[in-house]
């Protein structure tokens, strides 16, 4: 008996299926088949709550699935290949035939199909489709297969590859008659298996039978004594135009169908349209509804929110778990997406592609090599400063750069010994990278050319044990995703193996591997019991939920047409299949709809830079826009918080202002010797003093081009006088080449021009010296002198030049600029050169400004500081600097580090100190930030602006 029986498209389906099948069950001779497994599981597992028992779950098939269990079953010694092979042989194949190819113009396509990410997956679905229409026996074709068909008729490139691939295939399947693909088993299914006739066969949730699948179905009608097929009833809708179809094939198979009018779709009556202000606010406020709806008694299990693609599913799924709602992402990741992956293949990749730069650098930043020591910036500067971005990259470069080395410590004395020595070392750092690099890649050489998948797998192997991440528990949670991905290409690559194709070259293995990778996919996350999930909308369409939320329902999403570009190129009338292809996805959308009791679609207005976005057409076609909901950005009103995270941003800024800044500014600097720059940088700014000399924190990428110039002007400038030279231009090229050792200020045009440039400089300067310093009696040039304050405290003072004129001393400092002159600095080298004399003596003290030529002096006479305040003289009695000096001290070695941003910072430079007790002095406020120079530190102490209390002090 045939019967086929009309079915109602609403939520109620798996119910009633399930009813069904009580009517029918059996658990030795009954069979239901379906689409999906999805779908089969659903009534299954509804059928079983229903008989209150265990059921015979292998009498609920998928259709696939099962005709490839009853081959299995049958024949036991059965080679079966699966998509995986078809994409392993599909792209070995492509490698082959470029080997081969004569015609320049086929093979120039071959090579663009080997070169392209991706398009693997749209060969294989051609590919497949060809395969199928070759095997069955069915003369009328769906369109999309109809097209395909015209395709292989036709003289294109594409339609050549497809053919040679089909011929390959069925050589291979000819030859050894026990190798079998999706397709062949069908065709084995049909002409050979012979089956005993069972009782009742059940069918139901199909909406097209492709043309195998009919020759499959005919045959499985023969093999039971009851059929029973439920068609879905007729719909009014361009979606489901193809159930004519089926309706057509079952009345040819000799099923009676009862004529019933077309069913109108309702749906707006539970669907609800809601737009967002941007995408944040709608992730926010969706995973907050759902969180609503778990506190009010749901369960997890009844949700499911439909995505569009897998990083929107990411998205989700993490707003999901901060806010402790356990998730199910159901979507996949491309393998070549997996970081691991990408690391794991760099190493073979920067081989193929000769060693290019930025594959270099990849594999130093990645776990192979030990790069903590210099940050990748300053690994990619010297790969720029030894010429290693345009020239080949060899062992000969180490040499290069030992040899600079060598040249670096062979330089005598003196003020750069400390930049000397800090350069070498990173240098020597730099050349340890460069030998692991090396030897990795030799290592890497050498295993490729053996079996190239047995090696793989095992340096696989080996690496992992290697990195860190993966074999440190601490890092479990973040890495279970990459460890799924590395299952996956450890199960493809074992595949590959297993398939035993006869390649030798590696490097069409890894082209293979990289095609690979870029259709393969892997699972996000382990499936949790209980949890809400997260489909895509094909996934969605079998799935019954109480509540779905479609998420992201714009335009550039819903109808989705991702056509395959290789067939819609050479279609004469595109159009066609584009309109076949919405139809499919039109369906997938309704379907998810229907089975479910609460639709809630929503989509974000506009981007987060406020361009708008479009909903798509399906969302006001099948719902009502309840209304437009625009809320807040980035803090969330006190009903809406349902994370930890969310709670603390709130009461952060909002009305318990709890998050304040309360600490004791204390540390053990334990300083026990002084200068001028040690004790500028602390009144500048104590907590700065801290982070650079306590907690180490250094500026990696800083500029010293201005130590090195500053450097350059007080060598000069020591030997001009020391010596009496007077070829200053002599003078000048010979310290350049000393202090500017890098490479870059040796190639000779910018060497020459900066030579050019000094010397005019500094004759300008010489000029400008002469005619402010009265004394020509040179008493000593760069001298270092040394005393002790409080008592133990080494202070020291390096003075660039003092001149002596009877009972009087004049102490100069060269500046590059003199903007930034700092009385402090000045009495400072006083008082250390005082004590190193031992009597009284009336000092002048000067800065001079090398390049902007100008002056700055005081003086010191007795008990008394004299200086100019706009056009006047001013004194102070130089009691007031001792004890600011005393009181600085005593703050230094008490360990107060209070930062400038906190209002009681007691410490400050000595101008402002004098100005704040309200002497007539033109003195510097302090920043943090003043436009746009800031202190290395900014981006640190800026988080401190999370307490309510703490502002940066900017301009
Ligand atoms: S950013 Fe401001 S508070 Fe922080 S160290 Fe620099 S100057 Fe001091």
């Amino acid at each position: 008996m045939k019967r086929a029986i009309i079915t109602k498209l609403d939520e109620n389906h798996f119910e009633y299926m399930a009813n069904e099948m009580e009517k029918y069950y059996d658990p030795f001779s009954f069979l239901f088949i379906g689409p999906t497994g999805y779908y089969v599981r659903q009534i299954s597992d509804k059928f079983s709550e229903k008989l209150g028992k265990t059921i015979n779950r292998d009498a609920f098939r998928v259709i696939n699935q099962y005709v490839v269990e009853t081959l299995k079953l049958n024949n036991m010694d059965t080679v079966f290949f699966d998509r995986d092979f078809f994409k392993a042989f599909i792209a070995s194949q492509i490698e082959e035939y470029i080997k081969n190819e004569k015609d320049d113009e086929y093979l120039e396509f071959l090579r663009t199909v080997s070169r392209s990410k991706g398009i693997l997956n749209y060969i294989l679905e051609l590919f497949e489709k060809a395969w199928e229409i070759k095997v069955s026996s069915g003369d009328f074709l769906t369109p999309y297969y109809y097209e395909i068909n015209q395709l292989l008729e036709k003289n294109e490139k594409i339609s050549k590859l497809i053919l040679n691939l089909l011929n390959d295939t069925s050589l291979i399947m000819q030859k050894s008659g026990n190798i079998f693909d999706q397709i062949t088993t069908y065709k084995w299914y049909v002409e050979e298996y012979f089956e005993e006739k069972k009782k009742n066969l059940v069918l139901s949730g199909f909406f097209d039978i492709p043309p195998i699948l009919k020759d499959v179905f005919k045959k499985m009608f023969k093999n039971f004594e009851n059929v029973y097929f439920y068609v879905w009833e007729q719909i009014n809708d361009r979606a489901f135009n193809q159930l004519n179809d089926i309706y057509n094939f079952l009345k040819s198979e000799g099923f009676k169908i009862e004529e019933t009018i077309p069913h109108t779709l309702k749906l707006k009556d539970k669907t609800k349209v809601t737009s967002y202000k941007n995408s944040i606010v709608e992730i926010y406020e969706i995973t907050g509804k759902i969180k609503e709806l778990l506190i009010n008694g749901k369960s997890p299990n009844e949700i499911a929110i439909v995505v569009p693609n897998f990083s929107i599913a990411k998205q989700f799924s993490e707003k999901l778990t901060e806010i402790g709602i356990p998730n199910n992402v159901n979507l996949q990741s491309k393998l070549s997406e997996s970081k691991i992956v990408k690391i794991l293949l760099q190493p073979i990749k920067t081989i193929y592609y000769n060693f290019e730069t930025e594959d270099l650098l990849a594999l130093i930043e990645s776990p192979y090599i030990d790069t903590r020591q210099l940050t990748i910036e300053k690994i990619e500067k010297f790969f720029r400063e030894f010429r290693m971005l345009d020239e080949k990259f060899s062992k000969e470069k180490i040499q290069e750069i030992s040899a600079h080395i060598k040249q670096l410590e062979e330089i005598k004395d003196d003020d750069t010994y400390q930049d000397r020595m800090e350069k070498i070392e990173e240098y020597k750092v730099f050349i340890e990278i460069l030998e692991n690099l090396l030897n990795l890649l030799e290592e890497v050489k050498n295993g490729i050319t053996n079996d190239f998948i047995t090696w793989f797998i095992e340096f696989i192997k080996f690496s992992i044990e290697k990195f860190d991440i993966f074999t440190n528990d601490k890092y479990l949670f973040e890495i279970k995703e990459e460890k799924n991905a590395l299952i996956k290409f450890i199960e493809v690559l074992n595949n590959l193996k297993s398939y035993n194709l006869k390649i030798n070259s590696w490097r069409t293995f890894y082209k293979i591997l990289t095609s690979i990778i870029n259709v393969e996919k892997y699972r996000f996350s382990e499936r949790k019991e209980n949890a809400i999930d997260i489909f895509d909308i094909t996934q969605a369409r079998f799935v019954r939920k109480k509540f779905k939320f479609f998420v992201n329902f714009t335009d550039a999403f819903y109808p989705n047409f991702d056509i395959n570009p290789l067939i819609l190129n050479v279609l004469s009338d595109p159009n066609k299949l584009r309109s076949f292809n919405e139809e499919i996805e039109r369906r997938n959308v309704i379907l998810s709809l229907i089975f479910s009791e609460n639709n809630h679609i929503s989509f974000p207005h506009s981007t987060l830079s406020g361009e708008p976005i479009l909903p798509s057409t399906y969302a006001t076609e099948f719902g009502e826009v309840k209304d437009i909901e625009t809320s807040f950005y980035i803090i969330p009103q006190a009903s809406k918080i349902y994370s930890e995270f969310d709670k603390n941003l709130y009461k952060a800024f909002n009305e318990e202002r709890k998050l304040k800044l309360n600490v004791e500014w204390k540390s053990s600097l334990n300083v026990k010797k002084v200068s001028h720059s040690l004790i500028s940088t602390y009144v500048n700014c104590p907590f700065k003093l801290f982070l650079s000399e306590k907690a180490n924190v250094r500026n990696i990428d800083s500029d010293k081009s201005n130590l090195y110039i500053g450097i350059f002007y007080h060598r000069v400038l020591k030997r001009y006088f020391e010596e009496v030279v007077f070829e200053l231009k002599k003078l000048v090229e010979e310290v350049y080449d000393e202090v500017f050792i890098e490479e870059f200020f040796q190639y000779s045009i910018p060497k020459s021009i900066n030579i050019e440039n000094y010397t005019k400089k500094l004759n300008e300067f010489l000029m400008h010296l002469h005619e402010n310093v009265e004394s020509k009696n040179i008493y000593q040039l760069e001298k270092t002198y040394m005393t002790k304050l409080r008592g133990n405290i080494l202070a020291e003072a390096r003075i660039d030049r003092i001149d002596k004129d009877k009972d009087s001393y004049t102490i100069i400092d060269y500046k590059k600029n003199s903007k930034n002159s700092d009385m402090g600095q000045l009495l400072l080298y006083d008082y250390i050169f005082k004590s190193n004399i031992n009597k009284d003596f009336e000092t002048t003290l000067l800065f001079l400004g090398i390049e902007d030529r100008k002056s700055y002096k005081i003086k010191r006479i007795k008990e008394k500081i004299y200086y100019n305040y706009y056009k006047s003289e001013k004194e102070i009695d130089y009691d007031i600097y001792l004890s600011w000096l005393d009181s600085i001290l005593e703050k230094l070695t008490s360990g107060d580090i209070t930062p400038i941003f906190v209002e009681q910072n007691n410490v400050k430079p000595f101008m402002m100190y004098l100005k704040d007790m309200g002497f007539k002095i033109q003195s510097k406020k302090r920043f943090c930030k003043s436009y746009a120079v800031s202190c290395h530190f900014y981006e640190i102490c800026k988080n401190f602006e999370i307490y309510n209390n703490v502002k940066l002090v900017e301009k």
